[in-house]
């Protein structure tokens, strides 16, 4: 899953960017509204992070201006200003949810995870099944039957995609989209050799879930 995060406090943007990560999402940075605005029309995010007091375009009225582009992704915005009227100001404007400075870390991860089990993300699970395989979003353990099974960040973040679009063709695109960050080099064999990874992990045998490669088009989980 992939967050932008526009946010003009460098320390504040750093230790987020940090946080997220460690927790497998991929990440990208704007520390102004302007520069956000663009990676948020350019890229195909899964939740925005906008903090509400921004140089050139505020996170309220960037969301505002999202929304009237007819785009749907989760957001969430994140300010000092905790008065209700605030609140509903900020909500109005297309918000999901609303964080006051200081918050914990826990809580935004929280929040982040009640965010993606809205629609599109259909799911309204913790833990993603898919045949033999089981993959708990809170705990970060995966396990193959009654295998537990040890994944990187990335190869976490690949097949919670796949399992969330467990079934359907995923093009390297949508993959490279959502589980990697602009710094990813849409050239490389950067997605094949982890789903490669992936595959000798979760092992393959005929009855239980596998990744398919659909030859010039991308990869389908299976779930028999
Ligand atoms: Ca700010």
């Amino acid at each position: 899953m992939r967050i932008l995060i526009v946010e003009d406090e460098k320390k504040m943007a750093s230790f987020l960017e940090r946080g997220l990560k460690e927790e497998h999402y991929a990440v990208d940075i704007a520390y102004d509204g302007e520069k956000g605005w663009k990676y948020a029309m350019a890229n195909d995010y899964d939740v925005l992070i906008l903090d509400w007091m921004l140089p050139k375009m505020s996170g309220v009225e960037l969301c505002h201006k999202f929304r009237k582009e007819g785009k749907i992704t989760p957001v969430l915005i994140l300010t000092a200003k905790d008065s209700v009227e605030d609140k509903i100001k900020g909500l109005d404007q297309g918000a999901d949810d609303y964080l006051t400075k200081p918050f914990s870390f826990e809580e935004l991860l929280a929040r982040i995870r009640a965010l993606l089990r809205r629609p599109p993300h259909v799911t309204n699970k913790t833990v993603l099944q898919c045949a033999n395989l089981k993959l708990d979003l809170i705990k970060r353990q995966s396990w193959a039957g009654e295998q537990e099974i040890l994944l990187s960040q990335k190869e976490f973040a690949l097949l919670e995609f796949l399992m969330r679009h467990a079934g359907e063709v995923v093009s390297r695109t949508a993959i490279a989209e959502h589980v990697w960050d602009l710094h990813f080099d849409p050239m490389s064999n950067t997605i094949d050799v982890y789903i490669n990874f992936l595959r000798k992990k979760i092992g393959e045998t005929p009855s239980q879930s596998k990744i398919e490669t659909i030859r010039g088009t991308g990869y389908r989980l299976t779930c028999p």
